[in-house]
C-alpha cells in the first residue's frame, strides 16, 4: 500500500518550554510531559518557547495572572495587579511569532496567563475569579497571527480522540506546507482533495463535496489564492471530531470496493469486524489492518492513495485507543 505522506527527519511543533522539563516557570520548576519526549520526539522536532523567560521576567519571578475583560485580559502579578506584563509579553509575541512560520503544531500548557490556550481564569478588578474564561497572553498572539495552525493543550492529549485529531492535523498541515514549498497549482490541490476524501468523511461526512466544489473550476483560478481558501475549509473539517459512527461510515464505503474480490465468506468476517467496531468492542485498527490486508491482496490505485490508511505513522499506535 503506497504511504500518504512522507515522514520527513522530524515534522516541527512548537511547545511551551516548561512541558519539555526545562526549569523555566515563576517558581524555577518545570512541567515535563513525558509523552512529548518519550512518544511524539520520534516524529517531531519541538521548538521550546517560555514567553515570560523571552519576555525578560527571569526565573524565579513573581507570578503573573490574567484580570480584566476575557477578550483582552491584561496579566499582572497576583500579588500587586498595578505591575503590568500584558505589554512586554505582547511585544516579545511579536518579535517571537515570525521566527514560527515553519511550525506545524503547537502544544500549549494549561491554566497559564501566558501559555493557557482554553478556559484560563481571568480575575476581576475586585481579586475574585470570573465567570468568563479567556486565553493567555501569548497563546492569543499565536492563534491571532496563525489560525491554521494546530493547537491543543497538555492535559487534552490525554484523551485519546482529542490526541488522534491533533496528530492528524499536524501531519495535514505539514503536506499543506510541503505543497506551498514546491508550489501551490489546480493538480496538487485537486490531488490533496483525492487523497483525503475518506479522511475528510470520517471528519465531516456531509461537507466533502461542498469543500470539492471550490475546485471544481481550479484550473481557472490563481492557486495561490485558491489554495489557501481550500486549506481553510479543509482544516475545519478535520477539526472535527471523528465519531465510531463516522468512522464506520467510511469502513463500510471502503469494504465496497472490494465487493467482487473477496469470497462469501471473508466478506462475512469483514462486516463483522466493523460491526464490532461499531459496537465498541474492538478498536478502529482491527478493521483498519483488516482492510489494509485486503487492498494489499487486490490493489485499488484510487484506494491504496488515501491517507485514510496512514494519516500518520503507524508506529505512533494511535488506532489502537480509538
Ligand atoms: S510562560 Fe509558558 S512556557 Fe514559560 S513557564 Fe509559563 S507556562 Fe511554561
Amino acid at each position: 500500500m503506497t504511504a500518504t505522506h512522507t515522514t520527513p527527519a522530524r515534522i516541527k511543533v512548537g511547545v511551551s518550554a516548561c512541558l519539555l522539563g526545562q526549569e523555566v516557570r515563576f517558581n524555577g520548576t518545570h512541567k515535563h510531559m513525558p509523552m512529548l519526549t518519550q512518544e511524539f520526539s520520534r516524529y517531531f522536532e519541538f521548538v521550546p518557547t517560555c514567553p515570560e523567560l523571552g519576555a525578560g521576567m527571569g526565573v524565579p519571578r513573581p507570578p503573573i495572572r490574567l484580570v480584566g475583560d476575557p477578550h483582552a485580559p491584561r496579566a499582572v502579578r497576583v500579588d500587586d495587579a498595578a505591575v503590568d506584563f500584558t505589554q512586554l509579553l505582547q511585544d516579545y509575541a511579536a518579535e517571537r511569532i515570525p521566527q514560527l512560520q515553519d511550525l506545524a503544531g503547537y502544544i500549549f500548557i494549561k491554566n497559564s496567563p501566558s501559555c493557557g490556550l482554553f478556559r484560563v481564569k481571568v480575575y476581576l478588578d475586585n481579586g475574585n475569579a470570573g465567570m468568563t474564561p479567556g486565553r493567555g497572553v501569548f497563546a492569543a498572539a499565536l492563534t491571532k497571527a496563525m489560525p491554521l495552525l494546530p493547537v491543543e493543550e497538555d492535559g487534552r492529549l490525554h484523551d485519546p480522540v482529542l490526541r488522534e485529531n491533533f496528530i492528524t492535523r499536524v501531519f495535514a498541515m505539514h503536506e499543506w506546507q510541503q505543497l506551498c514549498t514546491r508550489g501551490l497549482t489546480a493538480a496538487g490541490l485537486i490531488d490533496l482533495h483525492t487523497r483525503y476524501k475518506y479522511t475528510l468523511m470520517a471528519h465531516a461526512p456531509h461537507n466533502y463535496a461542498k469543500l470539492g466544489q471550490l475546485l471544481a473550476d481550479a484550473g481557472k483560478h490563481d492557486p495561490n489564492e485558491l489554495g489557501p481558501r481550500y486549506f481553510t475549509g479543509m482544516m475545519q473539517m478535520l477539526q472535527l471530531k471523528a465519531t465510531r459512527k463516522t468512522n464506520t461510515n467510511v469502513l463500510m464505503h471502503l469494504q465496497g470496493y472490494l465487493k467482487k474480490q473477496l469470497q462469501s465468506n471473508e466478506k462475512s468476517s469483514l462486516g463483522k469486524v466493523i460491526e464490532h467496531y461499531r459496537q465498541g468492542i474492538v478498536p478502529l485498527i482491527v478493521p483498519v489492518t483488516m482492510l489494509k490486508h485486503y487492498f494489499h491482496v487486490f490493489p485499488d490505485p484510487y484506494i491504496n492513495r488515501q491517507a485514510f490508511w496512514q494519516p500518520y505513522p503507524d508506529e505512533l499506535s494511535l488506532r489502537n485507543s480509538l
